[in-house]
């Protein structure tokens, strides 16, 4: 399906549309079978300079707009959800760097992500999944730095990270610091809880920190400040987010009209069903209209006005249309859209993983909620 060209550059849609094709759909399949990093392709993203896309060029990044990130989520998850969730976690620590770093921090790890520095963004605990405002991963002053220990849980890319964003309590709250792989005491395992049945870009690995020693630079910004300066980025990813889930709705809805205008039951193409048109037009005008959302969204990150109102409803909406196209591109190919070695089964695991990770629906509609009521107190 063609949709409306995205309001940006569609040369530079046309760009990373050709890359996926090439570099990602032919190993979407078996990325999610295996559940491993697409270690390769990300590599090669960032040499094509796709990795580091709104950062500024004199931090090594392309210095583009949110909607042309949001064209690069879209692309590279009509091909493979698996490598949207990877780009993501690159994307938040880079964010978050990029917004709260002190200049130390950004001049060491600015420049690498255009390179091809891999990262995760390690929040949740077993313990604390929406609710981050107390943490059980504690970080304690220890001479002139730092001391860290405790788990994290669910952390996305953390198979093959090489730098994580880990946040812990210090005695005046949650704080955000910048932790590099290899530091004595940090290690991670996989888990019982590590496998999804979808968004499968390798184990969601468990994070352990024992005593893990960090300067004092490699605190983010103000110590106590956790909690907002994640809910400041999540309006970032949460936009990518939604145009990830677009790529996977406009993927289901692809696939599965390429199939039903071949397929013949009572003497015509299914297609040619009043009944199935329908389902179309349906899935049709709700993708368009989330997409649209999603790139109103990716505006208001770049104007810097109400954020958090976009990029939750942009989230909400993107998820539910992609796990409802899924879901109907399943029903309309009969028995071929349950079948193992079709992709629906993958487009519907994806997109309802992603109705919970990173914020989930309801944490979406709370949001919404203090957005209006703040409104309300306003007016
Ligand atoms: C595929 C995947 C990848 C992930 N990757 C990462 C990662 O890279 N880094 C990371 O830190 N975390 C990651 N997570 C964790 C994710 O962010 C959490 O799962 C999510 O925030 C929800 O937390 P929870 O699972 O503990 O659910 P809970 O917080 O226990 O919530 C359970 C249910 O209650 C609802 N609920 C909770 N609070 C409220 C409320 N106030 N009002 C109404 N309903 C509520 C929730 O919406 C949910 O339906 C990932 C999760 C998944 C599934």
């Amino acid at each position: 399906m063609e949709l409306w060209p995205a309001c940006i550059d569609p040369d530079y849609v046309a760009g990373i549309r050709d890359f996926a094709r090439r570099e990602i759909i032919p190993h979407a399949d078996d990325i999610d079978r295996r559940d491993v990093y697409p270690r390769e392709i990300l590599k090669a993203m960032a040499k094509a300079g796709y990795n580091a896309v709104t950062l500024p060029t004199e931090q090594g990044g392309a210095g583009l707009s949110h909607s042309h990130a949001a064209a690069v989520f879209e692309e590279v998850s009509y091909a493979s959800g698996a490598v949207g969730i990877s780009l993501i976690t690159i994307f938040q620590a880079q964010t978050i760097l990029k917004t709260f770093g002190n200049d130390t921090l950004k001049e060491t790890y600015l420049p690498q992500f255009g390179q091809g520095l891999l990262s995760s963004y390690a929040l949740t605990e077993a313990n604390h999944g929406s609710d981050i405002r107390s943490l059980d991963t504690k970080a304690v002053r220890d001479g002139q730095g730092w001391l860290l220990n405790g788990e994290k849980s669910f952390i996305t890319s953390g198979s093959a990270a090489e730098f994580f964003i880990i946040l812990a309590e210090t005695p005046v709250g949650v704080s955000t610091f910048a932790v590099p792989m290899g530091l004595e005491g940090l290690s991670s395992y996989i888990g019982t809880n590590s496998a999804t049945f979808g968004l499968r870009n390798g184990p969601h690995v468990n994070l352990v920190l024992r005593d893990v020693r960090l300067p004092d630079h490699a605190l983010i910004g103000v110590e106590g400040k956790g909690v907002r300066q994640a809910v400041g980025t999540l309006n970032y990813s949460r936009t990518l987010a939604g145009a990830i889930s677009i790529g996977i709705a406009r993927a289901a809805f692809d696939a599965a009209l390429a199939f039903v205008s071949k397929r013949k039951a009572f003497d015509q193409r299914v297609i040619e069903f009043q009944g199935i048109q329908w389902y179309f037009a349906d899935m049709m005008a709700e993708i368009e209209a989330a997409r649209l959302l999603v790139y109103r969204a990716a505006r208001a990150l770049d104007d810097g006005v109400d954020q958090d109102r976009y990029a939750s409803a942009a989230k909400l909406k993107a998820a539910k249309v992609a796990t409802d196209v899924a879901a109907l591109a399943v029903q309309v190919c009969g028995a071929y859209g349950v079948m193992e070695n079709a992709p629906f089964g993958r487009f519907l695991r994806d997109a309802k993983a992603y109705e919970i990770a990173g914020g989930s629906a309801e944490i979406l509609k709370n949001t919404l909620g203090k957005y209006l009521t703040r409104q309300l107190a306003a007016s």
